[in-house]
């Protein structure tokens, strides 16, 4: 069985949720089994390793995988999280949401210029979370040479956000 079959077997599909029209995608069963886990920790590695100095997960399930990923791959890890949650220093970069706005940060001076990094989220749905992420590794002179998810929503123009950032994207799912 392949690990493309493992996890469809294994992610949910919770309609309405957390608001009518929306079909939730909940990968948190995942951890149930520490044995398929390690398949997706180590074929997220495989994608980057080799080609990347660093990795930036998005709170917070981006934090679940991409520490991980990161210790497969012996590089330095980096989160990014939602606004208000990091003591200074730290950087900012705001995006848009369907209503309204929203901001993720990063500490300050834990990139450094030059690094290679990839950016990893559990799923990739209009892109906006991935696109202000790789603005902040832009700040702090580093470049975000690749995106991995577990899942990649088609339909939602992630793909197409993320383009300008002319890096690699993977995603185990679709
Ligand atoms: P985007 O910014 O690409 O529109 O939204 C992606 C962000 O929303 C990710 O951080 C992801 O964790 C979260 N997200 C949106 N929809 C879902 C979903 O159905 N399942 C999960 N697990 N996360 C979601």
């Amino acid at each position: 069985e392949s690990l493309i079959q493992k996890l469809n077997e294994t992610i949910e599909n919770i309609p309405d949720f957390p608001i009518p029209g929306i079909l939730f995608r909940d990968i948190t069963p995942i951890f149930l089994n520490s044995k398929l886990y390690e398949e997706v920790i180590e074929d997220l590695a495989h994608f980057s390793r080799g080609k990347v100095d660093a990795v930036c997960g998005i709170e917070s399930r981006g934090f679940l995988f991409g520490i991980a990923i990161a210790v497969a791959l012996d590089v330095p890890f980096v989160l990014i999280r939602k606004k208000g949650k990091l003591p200074p220093p730290f950087i900012s970069e705001k995006y848009e949401l369907e209503y309204g706005t929203s901001e993720v940060e990063m500490r300050e001076g834990h990139l450094k210029p030059g690094q290679r990094v990839l950016i990893h989220d559990d799923l990739l749905a209009t892109g906006g979370t991935t696109e202000a992420a790789a603005r902040l590794v832009e700040k702090q002179g580093a470049k975000a040479t690749q995106f991995s998810f577990l899942i990649g929503l088609n339909g939602l123009k992630g793909e197409q956000k993320l383009e300008q950032f002319n890096a690699e994207i993977y995603k185990i799912l679709t």
